[in-house]
């Protein structure tokens, strides 16, 4: 080697460990995302609005899910879902809050809850600012149980009181979703009562945030239900409707409804439900999640086909 190469050499090496560090926040990892209000500028939010009216707002919960899955489950899963769907059609995510209606779950620390009226009112305001933008067709994803009267009531509000016009999302792409897959469920699990934090909202957390999720810590839940609903359960996985309705109209209520029937009234760790979690896989959360992702693109380009964007 000549000794000006050398020379370059020792130069080069000099230059990088000498340039200086630049501190950044360390807790910071999040990449821009495309079409995520949050990460986008006003300019653009301008160039998306050239090629679509939409907005996916999601409607999630800050509570209690049982050990081994964060608080923000309903949240972070329902933006994760949203997300992954504006990345294959053109559509804004809009999240505007990330409280719900969570009343029955205050038996556990660190949920919070909001009245319906509240909530819809927040979301109904959040709409009209998004109206003023020009957005038009709105697409609300509802991604917690308690939530659903409360977004089914805000689409008919946006369709009755204003210019926009409104779907429920998870009800839209139930049109076009394909049957479940056999891998995704198989013939014994369908028959293991699974509700809220569960084996299918651990799985569906095992794909979409993974590093949250503490199997270690997911624990066997007691129940125990009012003897009259305990006696309902098998009907309720049979299928049967009118036991279904009649077992949520009564299960998960506040404690302060006397129904008995709050979450920590019923469940010794918060789930609600008594399927082995650790027989939940990332796996089955992705069939699930591509499930319902193809669907409501599916959705949204046929909507998108009906109504064109400058349709009057
Ligand atoms: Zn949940």
């Amino acid at each position: 080697m000549s000794k000006n190469l050398m020379m370059t050499g020792f130069m080069v090496c000099l230059c990088f460990s000498f340039r200086p560090t630049i501190d950044t926040n360390p807790l910071w990892h999040e990449q821009k995302i495309k079409n995520y209000l949050p990460h986008m500028t006003s300019p653009d939010v301008s160039e998306l609005l050239k090629k679509t009216d939409m907005v996916i707002i999601p409607i999630p919960a800050l509570e209690q899910h049982g050990k081994h899955l964060p608080i923000g489950t309903d949240f972070l899963n329902g933006v994760e879902r949203a997300k992954l769907v504006a990345q294959k059609t053109d559509v804004l995510v809009a999240p505007v809050l990330m409280v719900g209606q969570s009343p029955y779950h205050m038996g556990f620390a660190g949920t919070i809850s909001l009245s319906s009226n509240t909530i819809v009112e927040v979301y109904f305001e959040a709409v009209q600012s998004l109206i003023q933008h020009g957005f038009k067709r709105f697409l609300i994803l509802n991604s917690h149980g308690g939530n659903r009267a409360i977004s089914i009531f805000l689409v008919d509000r946006i369709n009755q009181e204003t210019s926009g016009i409104a779907v429920e999302l998870g009800e839209a792409a139930s049109t076009l979703s394909k049957p479940r897959s056999s891998s995704s469920t198989s013939a014994n699990e369908k028959k293991v009562f699974d509700r809220h934090g569960g084996i299918n909202e651990t799985s569906s957390s095992l794909y979409l945030i993974p590093n949250l999720v503490q199997m270690d810590k997911a624990e066997q839940a007691k129940l125990t239900l009012p003897a009259h609903m305990e006696s309902m359960i098998p009907e309720v996985l049979e299928g049967d409707a009118a036991t279904n309705l009649v077992f949520l109209a009564e299960g998960l209520k506040s404690k302060e409804t006397g129904k008995k029937t709050s979450a920590a009234e019923m469940s010794s760790t918060g789930v609600w439900g008594i399927g082995d979690l650790s027989t939940a896989t990332a796996d089955r959360g992705r069939a699930e999640t591509e499930r319902f992702v193809s669907a409501a693109v599916l959705f949204i380009d046929k909507w998108k086909k009906l109504r064109p964007i400058n349709a009057r």
